[in-house]
């Protein structure tokens, strides 16, 4: 068995410095020496998961595999290192809280009174080590919040506690700071970082690395001056700074050398090969082509919501060789008569996943619109749904056609809630009943989906059966099934045991891509393997433009 070595990362001064990119970089330079690197993210909020919060407060909701759901950050793990994360690489405090809680009614506890320490820094350590795996040579562990945040304490003091546990050889603390710039003094100013390492040292951590989020690369005076007050070699000091492309960023901590300091403090062996990222970067930074695609949805206000599926449509861009432009589009300001000032100039239209009424018939309008001026078009989740709804309205003829969500007592609900369902991991059957909490009643996580021969669906993937990610309670309702087939709508996707729909198109003779997944396949893309929905859906936008 493997001993894994652990690094830890931790945030001063603010939030959003980055610090899961961050993690993902060093992970994804670790990895490229031939190492097998894991992250796991600790979260200090009380929520059980993020799967309740509203992605306008923390972004995308990210699923795994195995059907957790998780912060943002878990998104960027998977494509900065290409390999699934899973349940055990998050943890929020109310989980950690919730496991207590259970152990001491459980009487596990034997009569003892719980406190913090040592109770809930037990089991954060042994959440920690339930993710190092043994064929793990590195897990990195993220810890959310900011350095002095009360919450944050415990899991602070857990990381503490495991230097001496494990021994120091196989701990490294990484604390990422902010160098602000001063204009009206024209200079970059330490205090901050000296703050917040102070803070992080007074609960008895001393950073082995300093890693300074910065506009431009400081100084040697500046590296110097943060060594000596945060009392790190002047080597172990690095700037982090601000870059184009989320992918430069290995790049950018290679060249300051980063990866061989972790490398030599955690006596790691190998050599980093970047070769992948310089190509993936070059590729990024030169595009040949531009397509626009526009993006119709409701939290359009802010971009963190739809993390992955922005990035994914990067990712589809890198085969054609298309800096993708995305335009976030707000489904509720459209209407009939400004479709074409908004969605005119597009070479595609998405309508993404989300929840509730509110938007949705700007979002049919934006399906119409797609499926008569024969714009490529991808409807993911919702997105599908509403493709769905406005095909049954507007060509099968089936006037009131909508989804449970929208309309409960509806006549035609062409999109159903699935109260029952089986499980294809436990095998087991799956009932939601009245009283189902909030979490967790969703289909969650990756399901084996079977593809048609011969649909856009199968030419993309290549492959007769595929593994998606899911996130919805919602279904297509069979009994209009074949209603719809005779109205020309082509099934391309379904469950093995063909009970759920789970891809929908048009021909090709009738439009050049048009198409929907009740998955969100955005979450399994990554840059070193555009997912192939996207990039045909880019492609079909390029020729749009280029035939236009
Ligand atoms: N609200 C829809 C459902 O629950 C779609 C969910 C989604 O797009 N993720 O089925």
């Amino acid at each position: 068995m493997k001993k894994t070595k652990f690094i830890f990362v931790t945030g001063g001064v603010l939030s959003s410095l980055g610090k899961g990119l961050a993690a993902a970089s060093i992970g994804a330079l670790l990895k490229s020496r031939g190492l097998n690197v894991s992250i796991q993210k600790l979260d200090p909020y009380l929520n059980l998961d993020p799967g309740t919060m509203s992605p306008l407060q923390h972004g995308e909701v990210y699923v795994t595999d195995d059907g957790a759901e998780t912060d943002l950050d878990l998104g960027h793990y998977e494509r900065f290192l290409g390999v699934p994360m899973s349940r055990r690489n998050t943890y929020t405090a109310g989980r950690i809280y919730h496991n207590v809680l259970n152990n001491e009614r459980q009487g596990k506890y034997l009569g003892g009174t719980v406190q913090v320490i040592p109770h809930v820094t037990d089991e954060i350590k042994r959440a920690i080590k339930s993710a190092a795996t043994s064929d793990l040579d590195v897990l990195m562990v993220e810890i959310g919040g900011t350095v002095g945040d009360i919450e944050s304490l415990p899991f602070i003091e857990a990381i503490r506690q495991l230097k001496n546990d494990l021994g120091k050889n196989r701990c490294l603390y990484i604390h990422l700071t902010l160098v602000p710039y001063l204009k009206t003094s024209g200079e970059p100013k330490s205090k901050p970082t000296q703050h917040s390492v102070k803070e992080l040292r007074s609960i008895g951590i001393q950073p082995d690395i300093i890693m300074c989020r910065s506009e431009e690369a400081l100084s040697a005076d500046m590296r110097k001056k943060i060594a000596l007050f945060c009392d790190v070699p002047g080597d172990a000091v690095f700037s982090a700074i601000d870059v184009r492309n989320i992918y430069e960023v290995p790049l950018e901590y290679h060249r300051e050398g980063i990866d061989d300091k972790v490398a030599k403090l955690l006596r790691l062996k190998g050599q980093a090969e970047v070769g992948p990222w310089e190509r993936l970067n070059a590729r990024l930074e030169n595009p040949k082509h531009e397509v626009n695609i526009g993006m119709v949805g409701k939290y359009v206000a802010l971009s963190e919501s739809y993390k992955s599926l922005h990035e994914a449509l990067t990712h589809g861009g890198i085969d054609a060789q298309a800096k993708v432009n995305i335009h976030y589009i707000d489904s509720e300001a459209l209407n009939s008569r400004n479709l074409e000032k908004h969605l005119g100039g597009l070479d595609g239209i998405l309508i993404p996943g989300g929840f509730g009424d509110r938007g949705v018939e700007g979002m049919l309008l934006a399906a119409k619109y797609a499926r008569e001026k024969k714009r490529p078009f991808f409807g993911i989740c919702l997105g599908m749904q509403c493709l769905v709804i406005e095909y049954a309205r507007n060509v099968a003829g089936i006037e009131g056609a909508t989804s449970e969500e929208f309309n409960p007592k509806a006549k035609d609900k062409i999109i159903y809630l699935m109260t029952e369902w089986v499980d294809h991991r436990s095998g087991r059957r799956q009932k939601r009943t009245a009283d189902s909490d909030l979490g967790g009643t969703m289909r969650l996580g990756s399901y084996p989906c079977h593809l048609m021969p011969g649909t856009l669906a199968q030419k993309a993937y290549k492959e007769p059966e595929i593994h998606e990610r899911h996130r919805h309670r919602f279904e297509f309702n069979n009994a209009y099934l074949e209603k719809m087939a005779a109205a020309g709508l082509k099934f391309s996707g379904f469950s093995p045991d063909h009970t759920l729909v789970e891809m929908v198109e048009l021909p090709t003779k009738e439009h050049p891509w048009y198409l929907g997944c009740q998955f969100h396949p955005e979450f399994q893309s990554t840059p070193m393997t555009p997912h192939p929905l996207f990039r045909e859906f880019i492609k079909a936008a390029l020729s749009h433009k280029n035939n236009k």
